[in-house]
């Protein structure tokens, strides 16, 4: 046997798998992947098989085509008010996590630090080890969901090339402000860091707020790049569909990058979508409703139980505390509704390093009204 040395040699198989696993064979509710419960609108899945029919199955151009891009950027320009430049600025990718590893690649060198904040989504630190950089990891405070901005600062040094963030937040549904964004400027702009800004779940802000990217910024928008998922947008999780925004210069190294990594990504979808983002110029302005909707039904349910439910102000994730339920630690307590209850979760300690375990889970509510009921009701019968 040739001796092997895993490159990731303590990444295990992902909580998210695991989960959806037990769910299934425990034959549990599922709601912890974060996946829709329902597919992707039915014209969306008609522009593709046509797109497919009209000889949309070759290789599309490496960015992505152009006018596709075109379409992208007049959505940016009206819900986010970004003026990018279809050309140079926006590269289509399959998917956020690609583009995430793409991002990662381009700025980060060995010996690198990168910050990022937990909890964090688990595809972040893998990439940043890939890369050769060292991750280092500030916490939110579980109390108050705040982003120690203090420490974050604190840990800024000439070895930091680049701070992730992620708004909204996965998994506790935190949106940033304006001032958290201040925040971070006048940290960045006393060092050399660039910024990546996950913001897949972009279109569901909740109670009249808006989305605020890195991208308008000013300060930021030249240091930094977006990604997003039409995964989460268009309920198409399994397309794998995403694109990443950056200025002129970022972008063409990235692009360096990702032609080597991927080339170029599906074209049906490309051009299904973009056909799709023609015929309904309303869909992301209506998503937030529609899920602010399926947020509130599960929390009325949930209303007069010893869940303690947190705050949840964007994406598709509600965080409840189980503190004085049980003595369990979150990934065993998981594991007992799943197996016991029937109803499958995301223990929050799954996206830390720096806690050994938490007294909170991660309820996905991105399902059927019918489902979001059933699920509340296990929860308020245990
Ligand atoms: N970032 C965050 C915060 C996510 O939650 C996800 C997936 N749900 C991704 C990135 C990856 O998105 P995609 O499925 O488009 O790769
Ligand atoms: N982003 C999804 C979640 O947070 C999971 C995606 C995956 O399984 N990689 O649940």
């Amino acid at each position: 046997m040739i001796s092997f040395q895993s490159k990731l040699p303590k990444v295990n198989q992902s909580i998210f798998s695991v989960m959806s696993q037990m769910a299934a064979t425990e034959n549990a509710l599922n709601l912890a992947q974060g996946f829709p419960e329902f597919n992707p609108p039915s014209a969306l899945i008609e522009a593709v098989h046509s797109a497919m029919l009209n000889n949309k199955n070759q290789y599309a151009p490496m960015p992505g085509y152009l006018s596709f891009r075109e379409q992208i950027a007049l959505k940016e320009r009206d819900l986010h008010q970004l003026s990018l430049n279809p050309e140079t600025e926006i590269t289509v990718v399959p998917g956020a996590t690609v583009g995430l590893f793409v991002a990662i690649q381009t700025l980060v060198n060995l010996g690198d630090e990168v910050i990022i904040i937990e909890p964090a989504y688990d595809c972040y630190e893998p990439a940043i080890t890939l890369a050769g950089g060292k991750t280092i990891r500030v916490s939110m405070d579980l109390n108050t969901f705040q982003i120690p901005w203090d420490e974050l600062k604190s840990k800024v040094n000439s070895k930091t090339k680049l701070i992730i963030v992620n708004t909204p937040h996965n998994p506790l549904g935190t949106v940033f402000t304006h001032d958290d964004w201040q925040n971070l400027n006048n940290i960045v702009q006393q060092s050399n860091a660039f910024v990546i800004s996950d913001e897949v779940y972009e279109h569901m802000v909740f109670d009249g707020n808006n989305h605020i990217s890195v991208l308008n910024i000013e300060g930021l928008k030249d240091r930094s790049i977006k990604v997003s998922s039409f995964g989460k947008t268009y309920h198409c999780t399994g397309w794998k569909m995403g694109y990443l925004s950056a200025n002129a210069e970022i972008t063409a190294e990235l692009r360096k990058v990702y032609q080597f990594l991927a080339f170029a990504c599906n074209s049906a979808a490309q051009a299904g979508i973009e056909s799709f983002m023609k015929i309904d110029n309303n869909w992301e302005v209506e998503l937030s409703k529609f899920y602010e909707q399926k947020r509130n039904l599960f929390r009325s349910h949930l209303q007069g139980s010893i869940w303690k439910m947190l705050p949840c102000n964007g994406s598709y994730f509600q965080v409840l505390s189980f503190e004085g339920h049980t003595a369990l630690n979150d990934m065993d307590y998981a594991v007992q509704l799943t197996k016991l209850s029937k109803i499958a979760s995301i223990p929050i300690s799954a996206f830390c390093n720096n806690r050994e375990k938490t007294n909170l889970l991660r309820f996905c509510f991105a399902k059927n009204d019918d489902t979001i009921i059933q699920a509340a009701n296990i929860l308020c019968n245990l």
